[in-house]
């Protein structure tokens, strides 16, 4: 049996359009539906082939489309598989057909960026600035989880203020493609790429040229959803999407926006507060980029700087081992280091990477141990648990 994606079609409700595909697994049929603020009617199911490629690869299912797609995109979905397949060896290389193919070459001229507002879609527009024409935003992949409507709409003001002061319109995309791609799959390890590539497809009516920020740099080989190796093969034959920011690390990323004061001072890091906690793992190593940089004085960005001081970092929460807090917490140490100033802060980055403070805890009596855990470990937690949404 196939997986089998049938009956797109276009409905204008009031100021928005919607755009609906079903994607049918043996009896059970989904709807897949994206909400946005301007027209989305492509004429194809390109936006299909995303969402559906990576769970069909999981339950080694051949995938079926009923409508036309694109034969680069086709052609690319191909070499895409061999990829992700060689990272993971759960997914296997499946067939893909579709009922026609199609060259897509409507002649567009607009560029977008997908933009968080993060620091790496902040160096995304920085660094193309006067190329990029609009951002885009996409409700439904980052605050996803249920009770962060609140978030998500402070989250959505805030892209709606900053691309009116930048004066680059904003797209506003709402997806529930999360809801079929999360069951057969990790967001940022497989299918966060093809999740912006599905989005963009559908906005191919707009824009020749769709910037996605990297997540990581060339040297860090790790696999990922988003990679420069696998994102341009989402590309058509009139839209090409570019994996941008993979040369610079985050502290080079940060002195760049920071040339930017709107756009650095727009910096949205922080996954559980706007404005940014300041208390959190995210914040504070954001901060000591810019502090590295030479400009967190000027920043406004976050509620509060002062926790960028050895104590602090000393005893920050972060997951002990995990390989991209060490990757972000290497960069900041190596950079500081090249400084030569604040070795006091490599020290603190370092013991903090070392877990020295949670180990001196482990050898005090229970009672105090405990008394250290309530009225101060937990408030670490607890920002590093509010920020990693
Ligand atoms: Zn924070």
């Amino acid at each position: 049996m196939s997986v089998v994606v049938e009956h797109p079609r276009c409905i204008r409700e009031g100021d928005s359009y919607v755009y609906r595909f079903s994607v049918a697994v043996d009896d059970l049929r989904r709807d897949i539906w994206f909400e946005s603020n301007v027209e989305l009617c492509p004429g194809n199911l390109n936006a299909a082939l995303p969402v559906v490629l990576f769970p069909s690869m999981k339950l080694k299912r051949d995938v079926v489309i009923q409508g036309a797609v694109s034969d680069k995109l086709l052609t690319g979905s191909g070499t895409i598989q061999n990829i992700f397949s060689t990272w993971y060896k759960e997914y296997t290389v499946v067939n893909v057909s579709a009922e026609l193919t199609c060259r897509d070459d409507s002649g567009k001229k607009g560029v977008a960026c997908f933009f968080t507002a993060g620091l790496d879609s902040s160096y995304t527009l920085v660094q193309n600035f006067d190329e990029i024409t609009h951002l885009i935003f996409v409700d439904g992949f980052y605050d996803h989880r249920k009770g962060n409507e609140q978030i998500t709409e402070a989250h959505v003001e805030h892209l709606r203020r900053v691309s009116e002061r930048i004066g680059k319109p904003l797209v506003e995309v709402r997806t529930n493609l999360r809801d079929l791609m999360d069951n057969h799959g990790i967001w940022g390890d497989h299918n966060h790429g093809a999740g912006l590539a599905s989005v963009g497809l559908l906005l191919a009516k707009h824009f020749h040229k769709i910037y996605i920020a990297s997540s990581h740099t060339y040297d860090v080989p790790l696999p990922w959803g988003s990679t420069p190796l696998m994102d341009p093969h989402w590309s058509t034959e009139s839209l090409t999407f570019v994996h941008h920011g993979a040369e610079a690390t985050r502290v080079r990323k940060a002195a760049e926006v920071s040339q930017n004061d709107v756009v650095m001072n727009s910096l949205r890091v922080c996954f559980g507060a706007l404005p940014n906690c300041g208390r959190c793992e995210k914040c504070v190593r954001t901060m000591i980029h810019l502090k590295i940089a030479g400009a967190l004085d000027r920043c406004t960005a976050f509620l509060t700087k002062e926790t960028v001081n050895p104590e602090y970092i000393s005893r920050l929460y972060i997951k002990l081992g995990d390989v991209h807090t060490k990757a972000v917490f290497d960069e900041n140490i190596e950079a500081l280091k090249r400084t030569g100033k604040h070795p006091e802060l490599v020290e603190a980055l370092e013991d903090c990477l070392n877990g020295v403070y949670r180990k001196k805890l482990r050898g005090l009596p229970k009672r105090v141990r405990n008394f250290f855990r309530r009225k101060i470990l937990a408030r670490y937690l607890a920002a590093g648990e509010e920020c990693r949404g």
